[in-house]
Parts: C-alpha cells; structure tokens; sequence
C-alpha cells in the first residue's frame, strides 16, 4: 500500500506542519508501506518527493521542502494504485475540510477527521453553537462580520463593549496555532486587533477573556472514542501566542495535568461529547480553560493537532500508555477503516 504523506500548505501554519511531518516521517513503520512525501507550497503547488525508504532516510526539515525541485505531483496517482492519504497539515486548506472533501471525491482513504467535522472543528463560531447544542459550556463571545465593520466600526465596537468586558481575545473565525489572535485591554487595542485579525479571515469572533489554566485532552478513535490523560501548558502569562507555541520554550507541558480526579473525569467525558458532536473521527485535542473557580469551558477541537514527537497529542498519548510510532501507525489504520466501514 502507498502512503501519501502530504504537508506544507497553502496557509499560515505551514512551518509547523513541515515540523509535524519531519517528525511522522523518523516513525512510520515502513515494513507497511510505500511511502511518499509530497510537499505543497505556501503557493498551493503540489510535488512529490521520491519514496522515502526508512526512519533514517529524511535528514533535514530542509529535505522535505527542498522536493520543490522535483516532479509536480498527478492526483491521478492516488487513484491508480491502492493508496493512503495523510494529510499532515495545519489551519485552512488542510484542517479545514476542503483537502478531505478532494479526497471524498477521488475516493481514497485518508487520515483524520472527514469533511463536515474538520469545518466545524476549524470554524470558531460554528464549533461554539455545536457544543453548546451538545450541553458543554463556552465563554461568552461575539462574532463581527466584515460588512458591518465597513459600515461602522463604532458601532461594532459599542456593541462588543457592551456584550463583554476586557479583556477580550480577538480571533479570526478559521484560523490556528494563534495567528491572528490578540489579547486586548481597550477600544483602541480592540480596533487594531480586528484589522489584524481581518487579515486572515471575513470572520472574526471575540471572546471574554478570563484568567485560566489551559488543559488539553486527546481523542483517539471513530466510534469507538478513547480519551487521553489531560496535559496542561503551563505559561507564564495568559495568552499562549505563535511564539510560546513554536519559537521559544517559555511553555511546559506537565503531563498529566496536576488537577482532580474528578476533573479529569468531566474533561475526558467532555472531550469525548465535544468530539462527537462535531462528528470527528480518527484524531484530535479538545482544548479546555478551567478557571480558578473550578469551571471549565470548552475552547476548541483542533482536528490535526501539532504532530510532532514534542507536541501535546503524542505526549499525552505516550503517558496514556500509546507509544509515538504505534499511535502513528493507528491513526493510519483508523482513516483506512473508515473508508471501509464508511463511517
Ligand atoms: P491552536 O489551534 O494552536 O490550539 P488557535 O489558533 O485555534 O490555537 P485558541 O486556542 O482559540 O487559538 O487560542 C490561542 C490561545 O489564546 C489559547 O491557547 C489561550 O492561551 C489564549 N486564549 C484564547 N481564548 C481565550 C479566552 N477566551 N480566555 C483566555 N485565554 C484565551
Ligand atoms: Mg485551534
Ligand atoms: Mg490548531
Ligand atoms: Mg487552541
């Protein structure tokens, strides 16, 4: 079977999914497959790279990008020969449905979460409305479209202040890893992050902002959902910017989180709830804010969560008990098995 690992992407976490793949690539079992890598552009151009033959093969991130040099890749390829996508990437035209519904089209399996539940995991406010639905709580938050902040940007910053107090986050509606979102304190910050965060979206949702711990819990699975033990990022200030994700080590992940039983109980149940009310399958980690109050609210699904051996979702699933290359290997088998069962 050929295994299709796609990354790169036309969008604006495409370095972190070169990291995420680079990283998949050193533990693939490669007895199992054929495996291919393919590169898209921060363009939106696609090109295969030549087999990969083992762990040690890739030596660089530079490596994988470098297959821009190479053969522009023939979807017809995918369909010719028994195959398997895994696509490895981050944020729009990746996390977002739009690749999983290509891949519907053609027919093939793929990695991860199908189409309906990846645009409602990437869309802040839909996602917002479906786990209300499905009785998990969120913070207070508002959406601002980019109509009427043409037509007044007054008004749309009376109503915001009237809704909710500062601080507030200002987020693009689809969008990830914290690109566009700014912590602000009053009018002024407020109208510079809405421009900001008009750069990356025509939607944009502003949410309280409340002091809280952050806990994040993996999911595993199709119908059968497993739940991971909760990790907490421990940051020293409240907003868990691009940077703290990806440049500098100001955050530590203390796996499992230091809370409760009890409240470990509640966020793995909630995750599984929110999981299933977005209709995911395959992989993700719900995000949770638990204030000092002891209330948790549910902040976001991310269907392909940062992948590499160093991010949340495989370390939390090696302290559950999953090893990296065989959670690498289950995901694979959870996509081909969806495909089978049409789940
Ligand atoms: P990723 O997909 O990488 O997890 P994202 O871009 O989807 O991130 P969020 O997780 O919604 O963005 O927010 C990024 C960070 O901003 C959070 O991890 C947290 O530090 C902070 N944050 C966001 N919303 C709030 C809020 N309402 N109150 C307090 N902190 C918040
Ligand atoms: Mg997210
Ligand atoms: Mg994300
Ligand atoms: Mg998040």
């Amino acid at each position: 079977m050929k295994l299709y690992v796609i990354y790169g992407g036309k969008n604006a976490e495409h370095e972190v999914s070169v990291k995420s793949a680079f990283s998949i690539l050193q533990h693939i079992y490669y007895d199992y497959y054929t495996v291919i890598p393919v590169y898209i552009t921060r363009e939106g151009n696609w090109f295969r790279g030549s087999e990969v033959k083992g762990r040690d093969s890739i030596q660089s991130k530079a490596e994988l990008v470098d297959l821009k040099q190479k053969t522009p890749f023939s979807f017809n390829e995918l369909i010719e020969e028994e195959s398997v996508a895994f696509p490895v990437l981050h944020g729009p035209n990746g996390e977002d449905g739009t690749i999983q519904g290509l891949f519907e089209t053609l027919d093939i399996p793929y990695v991860g979460s199908g189409v309906l539940a990846s645009a409602i995991g990437m869309d802040k406010l839909i996602s917002k409305s479906v786990f209300k639905e499905a009785g998990l709580s969120v913070l207070p938050y508002k959406e601002v479209k980019l109509r009427d902040w043409k037509v007044s940007r007054q008004d749309v910053c009376d109503a915001l202040e009237t809704y909710l107090d500062y601080p507030m986050y200002v987020k693009p509606v689809n969008q990830g890893s914290s690109v566009g979102i700014t912590r602000v304190l009053n009018t002024q910050e407020l109208i510079e992050a809405i421009e900001l965060a008009f750069n990356y979206d025509y939607r944009i949702v502003v949410e309280k902002g409340v002091p809280v711990r952050e806990i994040e819990v993996a999911i595993l699975g199709n119908e059968d959902v497993h739940t991971s033990v909760p990790g907490e990022l421990v940051k020293p200030k409240p907003f868990y910017a691009y940077e703290d994700k990806y440049l500098n080590q100001k955050v530590v992940r203390e796996i499992p989180a230091k809370i409760s039983g009890e409240l470990t109980k509640k966020m793995r149940k909630m995750a599984a709830d929110a999981f299933e009310a977005i209709n995911g399958s395959g992989i993700s980690r719900a995000d949770f804010f638990l204030t000092e109050e002891g209330e948790v609210y549910i902040n976001e699904v991310n269907t392909f969560p940062g992948f590499t051996s160093n991010s949340m979702y495989p370390k939390v699933w090696a302290k559950t008990g999953i090893p990296y290359a065989d959670l690498i290997e289950e995901v694979i088998q959870l996509g081909l098995r969806r495909h089978k069962d049409k789940y």
